[in-house]
Protein backbone atom coordinates (compact mmCIF):
# COMPACT_ATOMS: atom_id res chain seq x y z
CA UNK A 1 0.00 0.00 0.00
CA UNK A 2 3.15 2.27 0.69
CA UNK A 3 4.47 2.56 -2.92
CA UNK A 4 1.45 4.49 -4.01
CA UNK A 5 1.60 6.95 -1.63
CA UNK A 6 5.23 7.32 -2.21
CA UNK A 7 5.28 7.82 -5.83
CA UNK A 8 2.83 10.31 -5.31
CA UNK A 9 5.01 12.59 -3.41
CA UNK A 10 8.48 11.38 -4.37
CA UNK A 11 10.47 13.10 -6.83
CA UNK A 12 8.81 16.88 -5.43
CA UNK A 13 11.75 19.28 -3.44
CA UNK A 14 10.40 21.01 -0.65
CA UNK A 15 10.80 24.56 -1.56
CA UNK A 16 9.39 27.87 0.44
CA UNK A 17 5.56 29.00 -0.59
CA UNK A 18 5.23 26.44 -3.12
CA UNK A 19 2.08 24.40 -3.19
CA UNK A 20 2.23 21.03 -1.68
CA UNK A 21 5.43 21.81 -0.40
CA UNK A 22 5.02 20.77 3.09
CA UNK A 23 3.10 18.03 2.44
CA UNK A 24 6.07 16.94 -0.23
CA UNK A 25 8.27 17.04 2.44
CA UNK A 26 6.40 15.51 5.27
CA UNK A 27 5.25 12.35 3.76
CA UNK A 28 8.68 10.49 2.68
CA UNK A 29 9.39 10.92 6.35
CA UNK A 30 6.53 9.49 7.46
CA UNK A 31 6.46 6.33 5.43
CA UNK A 32 9.55 5.00 6.32
CA UNK A 33 9.02 6.18 10.31
CA UNK A 34 5.70 6.67 11.34
CA UNK A 35 4.42 4.85 14.58
CA UNK A 36 2.75 1.39 14.32
CA UNK A 37 -0.40 1.51 16.75
CA UNK A 38 -3.31 -0.83 16.36
CA UNK A 39 -5.86 1.98 15.14
CA UNK A 40 -3.99 3.12 12.33
CA UNK A 41 -4.21 2.11 8.66
CA UNK A 42 -1.73 3.75 6.54
CA UNK A 43 -2.05 3.79 2.57
CA UNK A 44 -4.93 3.35 0.45
CA UNK A 45 -6.78 1.47 3.64
CA UNK A 46 -9.27 3.84 5.94
CA UNK A 47 -8.78 3.03 9.49
CA UNK A 48 -11.97 1.68 11.39
CA UNK A 49 -14.21 4.51 12.78
CA UNK A 50 -14.68 2.49 15.73
CA UNK A 51 -11.44 2.12 16.35
CA UNK A 52 -10.45 5.54 15.72
CA UNK A 53 -12.81 7.15 17.79
CA UNK A 54 -12.08 4.62 21.15
CA UNK A 55 -8.41 5.80 20.47
CA UNK A 56 -8.69 9.00 20.28
CA UNK A 57 -11.40 9.44 22.93
CA UNK A 58 -8.76 7.52 25.78
CA UNK A 59 -5.95 9.31 24.06
CA UNK A 60 -7.19 13.06 25.43
CA UNK A 61 -5.20 13.77 28.80
CA UNK A 62 -3.07 10.43 28.05
CA UNK A 63 -0.17 9.46 26.46
CA UNK A 64 -0.04 6.75 23.56
CA UNK A 65 2.25 4.37 25.69
CA UNK A 66 -0.50 4.47 28.35
CA UNK A 67 -3.30 4.04 26.22
CA UNK A 68 -2.04 0.92 24.61
CA UNK A 69 -3.24 -2.02 27.17
CA UNK A 70 -6.32 0.36 28.11
CA UNK A 71 -7.13 -0.09 24.31
CA UNK A 72 -6.66 -3.86 23.90
CA UNK A 73 -8.42 -4.50 26.58
CA UNK A 74 -11.56 -2.03 25.47
CA UNK A 75 -11.84 -3.64 22.31
CA UNK A 76 -11.34 -7.07 23.35
CA UNK A 77 -14.49 -6.85 25.56
CA UNK A 78 -16.13 -4.13 23.59
CA UNK A 79 -15.17 -5.37 19.85
CA UNK A 80 -17.74 -3.32 17.92
CA UNK A 81 -20.01 -0.12 18.53
CA UNK A 82 -23.13 -2.89 18.92
CA UNK A 83 -21.20 -4.54 21.95
CA UNK A 84 -20.43 -0.91 23.40
CA UNK A 85 -24.09 0.62 23.08
CA UNK A 86 -25.29 -2.86 24.22
CA UNK A 87 -22.80 -2.95 27.77
CA UNK A 88 -24.03 -2.00 30.90
CA UNK A 89 -22.56 1.17 31.69
CA UNK A 90 -21.38 -0.07 34.60
CA UNK A 91 -19.11 -2.48 32.51
CA UNK A 92 -18.18 0.75 30.98
CA UNK A 93 -17.37 2.26 33.31
CA UNK A 94 -14.65 -0.38 35.05
CA UNK A 95 -13.27 -0.65 31.88
CA UNK A 96 -12.56 3.03 31.87
CA UNK A 97 -10.85 2.88 35.72
CA UNK A 98 -7.50 3.84 35.51
CA UNK A 99 -7.78 6.92 32.64
CA UNK A 100 -9.73 9.33 34.51
CA UNK A 101 -11.98 11.46 33.15
CA UNK A 102 -15.01 9.37 33.54
CA UNK A 103 -17.14 11.54 31.64
CA UNK A 104 -15.55 10.34 28.50
CA UNK A 105 -16.55 6.67 29.12
CA UNK A 106 -20.24 7.76 29.97
CA UNK A 107 -19.94 9.94 26.52
CA UNK A 108 -18.13 7.46 24.42
CA UNK A 109 -21.43 4.86 26.05
CA UNK A 110 -24.21 7.41 25.13
CA UNK A 111 -22.48 8.28 21.57
CA UNK A 112 -22.44 4.49 21.05
CA UNK A 113 -26.09 4.34 21.20
CA UNK A 114 -26.40 7.13 19.09
CA UNK A 115 -24.50 5.65 15.98
CA UNK A 116 -26.33 1.93 16.16
CA UNK A 117 -29.67 3.80 16.75
CA UNK A 118 -29.39 6.67 14.34
CA UNK A 119 -26.91 5.27 11.97
CA UNK A 120 -27.72 1.99 12.32
CA UNK A 121 -24.19 1.08 13.56
CA UNK A 122 -21.70 2.94 10.76
CA UNK A 123 -20.41 6.18 11.80
CA UNK A 124 -21.55 9.28 10.61
CA UNK A 125 -18.74 10.26 7.29
CA UNK A 126 -19.11 14.39 7.62
CA UNK A 127 -17.22 16.12 10.27
CA UNK A 128 -20.87 17.63 11.32
CA UNK A 129 -22.59 14.72 12.40
CA UNK A 130 -19.82 13.40 14.21
CA UNK A 131 -19.41 16.65 16.38
CA UNK A 132 -22.89 16.11 17.43
CA UNK A 133 -22.54 13.23 18.95
CA UNK A 134 -21.67 12.84 22.85
CA UNK A 135 -18.33 13.80 23.67
CA UNK A 136 -16.91 14.19 19.91
CA UNK A 137 -15.13 17.74 19.46
CA UNK A 138 -13.57 19.47 16.70
CA UNK A 139 -10.55 17.24 16.98
CA UNK A 140 -12.19 13.62 17.26
CA UNK A 141 -14.21 14.37 14.38
CA UNK A 142 -11.90 15.47 12.21
CA UNK A 143 -9.63 12.39 13.35
CA UNK A 144 -12.40 9.83 12.44
CA UNK A 145 -13.21 12.36 9.28
CA UNK A 146 -9.83 11.98 7.80
CA UNK A 147 -8.45 8.97 9.19
CA UNK A 148 -11.27 6.27 8.66
CA UNK A 149 -13.26 8.44 5.42
CA UNK A 150 -10.22 10.09 4.01
CA UNK A 151 -11.85 13.76 4.41
CA UNK A 152 -9.39 16.86 3.81
CA UNK A 153 -9.30 17.94 7.33
CA UNK A 154 -6.92 18.08 10.42
CA UNK A 155 -7.30 17.06 13.94
CA UNK A 156 -5.54 19.92 15.72
CA UNK A 157 -4.29 19.25 19.21
CA UNK A 158 -1.36 20.35 21.18
CA UNK A 159 0.81 18.48 19.32
CA UNK A 160 0.23 19.63 15.40
CA UNK A 161 -0.29 23.33 17.12
CA UNK A 162 2.98 23.31 18.23
CA UNK A 163 4.46 22.64 14.82
CA UNK A 164 2.03 25.25 13.02
CA UNK A 165 3.15 27.46 15.65
CA UNK A 166 6.76 26.77 15.05
CA UNK A 167 6.30 26.49 11.30
CA UNK A 168 4.86 29.98 10.68
CA UNK A 169 6.13 32.00 13.73
CA UNK A 170 2.45 32.14 14.91
CA UNK A 171 2.53 34.12 18.08
CA UNK A 172 -1.20 33.72 19.59
CA UNK A 173 -0.89 31.91 22.86
CA UNK A 174 -3.01 28.35 23.19
CA UNK A 175 -5.90 27.89 22.97
CA UNK A 176 -6.50 30.59 20.82
CA UNK A 177 -3.73 28.90 18.63
CA UNK A 178 -6.07 25.94 17.80
CA UNK A 179 -8.34 28.04 15.93
CA UNK A 180 -5.48 30.08 13.86
CA UNK A 181 -4.22 26.74 13.31
CA UNK A 182 -7.36 25.42 11.73
CA UNK A 183 -7.75 28.34 9.20
CA UNK A 184 -4.14 28.30 7.67
CA UNK A 185 -4.76 23.86 7.52
CA UNK A 186 -4.78 24.22 3.86
CA UNK A 187 -0.89 24.00 3.86
CA UNK A 188 -1.44 20.62 4.79
CA UNK A 189 -5.02 19.70 3.69
CA UNK A 190 -6.22 18.88 0.20
CA UNK A 191 -2.46 18.34 -1.27
CA UNK A 192 -2.75 14.35 -1.34
CA UNK A 193 -4.11 10.54 -2.10
CA UNK A 194 -4.87 9.99 1.92
CA UNK A 195 -5.88 12.79 4.42
CA UNK A 196 -5.79 10.41 7.06
CA UNK A 197 -1.69 9.72 6.77
CA UNK A 198 -1.08 13.45 6.48
CA UNK A 199 -2.81 13.92 9.70
CA UNK A 200 -1.13 11.12 11.66
CA UNK A 201 2.26 12.56 10.02
CA UNK A 202 1.88 15.70 11.72
CA UNK A 203 0.81 13.80 15.27
CA UNK A 204 3.87 11.97 14.80
CA UNK A 205 5.77 14.97 14.60
CA UNK A 206 4.57 16.82 17.10
CA UNK A 207 4.93 14.09 19.10
CA UNK A 208 8.49 12.66 18.50
CA UNK A 209 10.19 15.46 16.47
CA UNK A 210 8.64 18.74 16.86
CA UNK A 211 8.60 18.10 20.81
CA UNK A 212 8.08 20.66 23.61
CA UNK A 213 11.43 21.57 25.34
CA UNK A 214 14.26 20.10 22.79
CA UNK A 215 12.48 20.15 19.38
CA UNK A 216 14.70 17.42 17.04
CA UNK A 217 15.30 19.94 14.08
CA UNK A 218 18.39 18.17 12.69
CA UNK A 219 16.15 15.27 11.55
CA UNK A 220 13.20 16.81 11.06
CA UNK A 221 11.45 16.91 7.42
CA UNK A 222 9.45 20.26 7.69
CA UNK A 223 13.53 21.94 8.73
CA UNK A 224 13.82 23.76 5.44
CA UNK A 225 10.45 25.23 5.36
CA UNK A 226 10.35 25.93 9.33
CA UNK A 227 10.35 29.91 9.87
CA UNK A 228 11.29 29.66 13.46
CA UNK A 229 13.72 27.27 12.58
CA UNK A 230 15.34 29.92 10.08
CA UNK A 231 15.11 32.23 12.73
CA UNK A 232 16.61 30.02 15.30
CA UNK A 233 13.76 30.91 18.06
CA UNK A 234 12.07 27.10 18.11
CA UNK A 235 12.24 27.70 22.01
CA UNK A 236 9.76 31.00 21.28
CA UNK A 237 6.80 29.21 19.88
CA UNK A 238 3.92 28.30 21.00
CA UNK A 239 4.13 31.50 22.95
CA UNK A 240 2.74 30.71 26.74
CA UNK A 241 -0.50 31.99 28.00
CA UNK A 242 0.00 34.07 31.50
CA UNK A 243 -0.17 31.49 33.87
CA UNK A 244 -3.24 31.15 35.99
CA UNK A 245 -3.53 29.88 39.59
CA UNK A 246 -5.57 26.54 40.44
CA UNK A 247 -8.21 26.95 42.83
CA UNK A 248 -7.29 24.67 45.69
CA UNK A 249 -10.03 22.60 47.73
CA UNK A 250 -10.02 20.46 50.84
CA UNK A 251 -11.98 17.55 51.97
CA UNK A 252 -12.30 14.73 54.80
CA UNK A 253 -12.89 11.14 53.71
CA UNK A 254 -13.76 8.39 56.22
CA UNK A 255 -12.55 4.66 55.55
CA UNK A 256 -14.93 2.23 57.33
CA UNK A 257 -14.35 -1.56 58.41
CA UNK A 258 -16.90 -3.51 60.22
CA UNK A 259 -15.70 -6.22 62.10
CA UNK A 260 -15.33 -8.35 59.19
CA UNK A 261 -13.20 -6.41 57.49
CA UNK A 262 -15.62 -5.30 54.60
CA UNK A 263 -15.48 -1.48 53.69
CA UNK A 264 -18.24 0.52 53.59
CA UNK A 265 -18.76 1.86 49.71
CA UNK A 266 -21.45 4.26 48.13
CA UNK A 267 -22.40 5.49 44.65
CA UNK A 268 -22.09 9.06 43.99
CA UNK A 269 -24.94 11.16 41.90
CA UNK A 270 -25.82 10.45 38.75
CA UNK A 271 -24.81 13.98 37.63
CA UNK A 272 -21.94 15.90 38.61
CA UNK A 273 -18.01 15.69 38.51
CA UNK A 274 -17.04 11.68 39.11
CA UNK A 275 -20.70 11.13 38.45
CA UNK A 276 -22.00 7.70 39.22
CA UNK A 277 -18.85 5.98 40.42
CA UNK A 278 -18.07 4.84 43.46
CA UNK A 279 -16.83 6.63 47.17
CA UNK A 280 -15.78 6.62 50.33
CA UNK A 281 -18.38 9.08 52.75
CA UNK A 282 -16.49 12.38 52.26
CA UNK A 283 -17.50 15.91 53.65
CA UNK A 284 -18.57 18.52 50.96
CA UNK A 285 -15.30 19.48 48.80
CA UNK A 286 -14.85 22.99 50.19
CA UNK A 287 -12.43 26.29 49.18
CA UNK A 288 -12.04 26.74 53.18
CA UNK A 289 -10.01 23.66 55.12
CA UNK A 290 -12.26 21.38 56.74
CA UNK A 291 -12.96 22.49 60.45
CA UNK A 292 -15.04 20.47 63.04
CA UNK A 293 -17.13 17.27 60.79
CA UNK A 294 -18.92 14.03 62.55
CA UNK A 295 -17.94 11.08 61.22
CA UNK A 296 -20.47 9.00 59.17
CA UNK A 297 -20.75 6.41 62.38
CA UNK A 298 -19.40 6.37 65.91
CA UNK A 299 -15.94 4.31 66.33
CA UNK A 300 -12.24 4.58 67.14
CA UNK A 301 -11.17 6.89 64.09
CA UNK A 302 -7.81 7.40 63.50
CA UNK A 303 -6.55 10.15 61.07
CA UNK A 304 -3.97 8.96 58.18
CA UNK A 305 -0.87 11.45 58.50
CA UNK A 306 -0.29 12.36 54.94
CA UNK A 307 -3.61 13.70 53.08
CA UNK A 308 -4.04 12.54 49.69
CA UNK A 309 -3.63 15.21 46.70
CA UNK A 310 -5.36 15.29 43.59
CA UNK A 311 -5.62 17.38 40.28
CA UNK A 312 -8.60 17.35 38.80
CA UNK A 313 -9.12 19.73 35.55
CA UNK A 314 -10.15 22.59 37.26
CA UNK A 315 -8.77 22.63 40.56
CA UNK A 316 -6.36 20.70 43.38
CA UNK A 317 -8.13 18.78 45.87
CA UNK A 318 -6.59 17.73 49.34
CA UNK A 319 -8.04 14.94 51.18
CA UNK A 320 -7.53 14.64 54.98
CA UNK A 321 -8.20 10.29 55.10
CA UNK A 322 -9.81 9.06 58.51
CA UNK A 323 -10.10 5.28 59.57
CA UNK A 324 -12.21 3.49 61.65
CA UNK A 325 -11.72 -0.72 61.60
CA UNK A 326 -14.39 -2.96 63.86
CA UNK A 327 -17.04 -0.29 63.27
CA UNK A 328 -20.86 -1.21 63.80
CA UNK A 329 -22.72 -1.59 61.00
CA UNK A 330 -25.41 1.64 60.85
CA UNK A 331 -28.67 0.73 59.10
CA UNK A 332 -29.04 4.40 58.32
CA UNK A 333 -26.60 4.36 55.92
CA UNK A 334 -27.35 4.00 52.61
CA UNK A 335 -24.30 2.29 50.41
CA UNK A 336 -22.92 -1.21 50.26
CA UNK A 337 -20.51 -2.70 52.92
CA UNK A 338 -18.04 -4.82 50.48
CA UNK A 339 -15.45 -7.48 51.04
CA UNK A 340 -12.47 -6.51 50.00
CA UNK A 341 -11.54 -9.33 47.54
CA UNK A 342 -14.91 -7.67 45.59
CA UNK A 343 -13.77 -4.15 45.56
CA UNK A 344 -12.24 -4.17 42.32
CA UNK A 345 -15.63 -5.41 40.84
CA UNK A 346 -16.96 -1.57 41.14
CA UNK A 347 -15.62 1.83 39.41
CA UNK A 348 -13.63 3.81 41.34
CA UNK A 349 -12.08 7.40 40.21
CA UNK A 350 -8.36 7.59 40.88
CA UNK A 351 -8.74 9.86 43.41
CA UNK A 352 -10.49 6.86 45.82
CA UNK A 353 -7.68 4.35 44.68
CA UNK A 354 -5.26 7.55 45.98
CA UNK A 355 -7.41 7.13 49.28
CA UNK A 356 -7.58 3.44 49.54
CA UNK A 357 -4.26 3.41 49.08
CA UNK A 358 -3.16 5.77 52.12
CA UNK A 359 -5.40 3.64 54.36
CA UNK A 360 -3.74 0.51 53.81
CA UNK A 361 -6.19 -1.17 51.53
CA UNK A 362 -5.06 -2.42 47.65
CA UNK A 363 -7.62 -2.46 45.36
CA UNK A 364 -7.17 -5.62 42.94
CA UNK A 365 -7.46 -4.04 39.42
CA UNK A 366 -5.75 -7.11 37.62
CA UNK A 367 -8.63 -8.93 36.85
S1 LIG B 1 12.38 22.40 12.24
FE1 LIG B 1 12.29 22.12 14.43
S2 LIG B 1 10.85 23.62 15.18
FE2 LIG B 1 10.55 23.46 12.97
S3 LIG B 1 8.89 21.97 12.72
FE3 LIG B 1 10.80 20.85 12.62
S4 LIG B 1 11.24 20.15 14.72
FE4 LIG B 1 9.65 21.74 14.81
Amino acid sequence: MFPKVRQVYSGAKPSMHAPHSYVNALMPWYDSQSRDLPWRQKGQDHADPYGVWVSEIMLQQTTVAAVLDYYARFMARFPSVEHLASAPLEDVLHQWQGLGYYSRARNLHKAAQVVVSQYNGAFPACEKSLLALPGVGPYTAAAIASMAYNIPTLPVDGNVARVFARLFKIATPLPQLLGEVRSRMGAFTGHGPHHGDIAQALMDLGATICTPARPSCDVCPLRGLCQAFAASNTHAYPVKAPKKTTPHKWATAFVMRNTQGDVYIRQRPETGLLASLMEVPTTPWDTQEPGEFSPPVQGDWQRIPKPVTHIFTHFKLTVSVWLAEGVTQDPNLAGMWTPLSELSSHAFPTLMDKIFKSAGIKINTSS
